[in-house]
């Protein structure tokens, strides 16, 4: 049996794994996560975690990262924050049995929707926004009823650390379990039998991830990533759209799962747009951007080296200056020759954002129709009947007209890909959803029924069936 002794700081800690999960199956089954007032307690639990220990969680997001105090606050703790309050205020409308109609043929009787719970969710996190990566999925994880295994991203080690020393000091341990580590740990725990995995990170994994719940047919949702186009046309505001595409881009370093991946434009476009990104860069970073205190690192050495080989043999015309050991790299631009470089094929998930010069509108849709469906497709225009071919063609997980990223602040849009980017939507009700089973209950009273459905059958009773149907 496998000892998470090393791992694990809940009250378990001298309990293996399987002990422990037995312990949160035992307890799911207990009915005690079903409660409402039982999920709200949890709920503002979590919200009184990011909140008490907003300090400990900013400095652990700046030792893993190099994240902005500020950045840390309205991507990682505001953002819990918010989805707990709107989890709260909605709960019971989203929780409540949901009456149906009931055909003629079923009568009497009353039929409803009631969301049930799954039983124990294993959440896996990604290091990039490693708070809200792990507490926004256990929202709506808790919200629905459910148990939850969090694995925190190994990548973003210091804020694993916390997340594992906070989380039973706050919520049920009987509930909510921390198992810290990397491949091997997270490797044990696909073994177990979960009733929901939700992983958050990259594609080769996800496959992993799939293939493990297949073998007890435990349904997934997978929050991947991919490259997510914007295109920028002649109409759009190019000083707004700059401001918005820098702010997008070099957030966090550009390690955002839905930051702009790239940019299409046209020709004519194209030193405009870079010369007011590049004022954007100098507004918002200084001309010596390394000393800025507004700007992130990358997540470790290997990362910074990956994405410095994609520099091989690019035109870059804005940054370009890194520093692999102190894991830094610039806000850079690079306008492509080649759609065949690993820059144009990979995702980057990092600062470099390429520019390629395509013809026009059409181009530029049928080069994102040719590849995966992104995570969010981006556009700005003025133009109505672009938008709305935009949105009517192009497949994506979400889509943004004039912004980036900002989606992502609304609480009742749901969030997920679609095809290679992912698979399942959480956020707001779409989470309470994703983890709750919808339950269909039908109810008939003890009155005789007419004959029809039962056997002997005769013509009469089928033309009487086709009647009432
Ligand atoms: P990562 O390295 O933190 O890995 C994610 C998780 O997978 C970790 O908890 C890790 O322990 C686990 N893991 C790694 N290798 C494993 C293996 N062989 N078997 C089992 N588990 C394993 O994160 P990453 O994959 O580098 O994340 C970056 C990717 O995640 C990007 O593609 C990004 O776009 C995507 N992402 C998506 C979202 C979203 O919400 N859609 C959010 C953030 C990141």
């Amino acid at each position: 049996m496998v000892q998470f002794e090393a791992y694990s700081f809940t009250y378990t800690k001298h309990m293996s794994l399987k002990e422990q999960l037995s312990t949160l199956h035992q307890y799911f089954n207990s009915h005690v996560t079903k409660d409402i007032a039982w999920r709200k307690q949890q709920l503002i639990n979590i919200k009184k975690l990011v909140i008490e220990n907003e300090k400990p969680l900013l400095d652990a997001l700046y030792q893993d990262l190099g994240k902005p105090n500020l950045e840390g606050w309205i991507t990682e703790i505001s953002y819990i924050t918010g989805d707990v309050d709107h989890t709260i205020k909605h709960l019971k409308s989203w929780s409540a049995k949901q009456k149906v109609s009931t055909p003629i043929v079923v009568q009497p009787g009353s039929s409803y929707i009631r969301q049930e719970p799954q039983g124990t969710v294993l959440i896996i996190g990604a290091w990039n926004y490693p708070i809200q990566l792990i507490f926004g999925p256990l929202v709506a994880v808790i919200s629905a009823g459910n148990c939850a295994v969090i694995k925190p991203s190994e990548l973003a080690p210091k804020t694993s650390e916390l997340i594992a020393k906070l989380v039973p000091k706050y919520l049920d341990t009987n509930a909510v379990i921390v198992v810290e580590g990397a491949v091997e740990e997270t490797t044990q725990l696909l073994n177990e039998k979960f009733d929901h995995i939700m992983y958050t990170g990259n594609g080769a994994v996800a496959r992993i991830v799939m293939s493990a719940a297949s073998k007890h047919l435990t349904p997934v949702t997978l929050e991947l990533g991919g490259k997510s186009p914007v295109y920028i046309d002649e109409s759009a505001n190019l000083s707004i759209t700059a401001q918005r595409v820098a702010w997008g881009k070099w957030l966090n370093s550009g390690q955002t799962c839905i930051a702009p991946d790239y940019i299409l434009t046209t020709k004519s476009l194209v030193q405009p747009l870079i010369d007011s990104l590049k004022k954007e860069i100098t507004s918002m970073f200084g001309l010596k951007v390394k000393e800025s205190k507004s700007y992130g690192r990358i997540v470790n050495s290997r990362h910074a080296q990956r994405l410095v080989n994609y520099l091989e043999n690019q035109d870059v015309i804005v940054g370009g200056e890194h520093d692999i050991v102190n894991k830094f790299m610039e806000p850079t631009i690079v306008v492509i020759k080649d759609l065949d470089c690993p820059l144009m094929k990979e995702e980057i998930f990092g600062p470099i954002l390429p520019i390629f010069v395509v013809d026009d509108f059409d181009h530029a849709k049928s080069y994102v129709l040719e590849n995966d469906k992104p995570l969010a497709a981006y556009l700005f225009t003025k133009n109505k009947t672009q938008e709305k071919q935009w949105i009517n063609e192009i497949q994506a997980g979400s889509q943004c007209i004039n912004d980036v990223i900002m989606f992502n602040a609304v609480p009742d849009l749901p969030f997920g890909g679609t095809g290679a980017s992912g698979i399942g939507q959480y956020s707001g009700k779409s989470g309470f959803d994703n983890f709750s089973h919808a339950k269909p209950v039908l109810k008939r009273p003890f009155i005789k029924d007419l004959p029809v459905r039962f056997a002997p059958y005769s013509d009469l009773k089928f033309k009487i069936l086709r009647f009432l149907r």
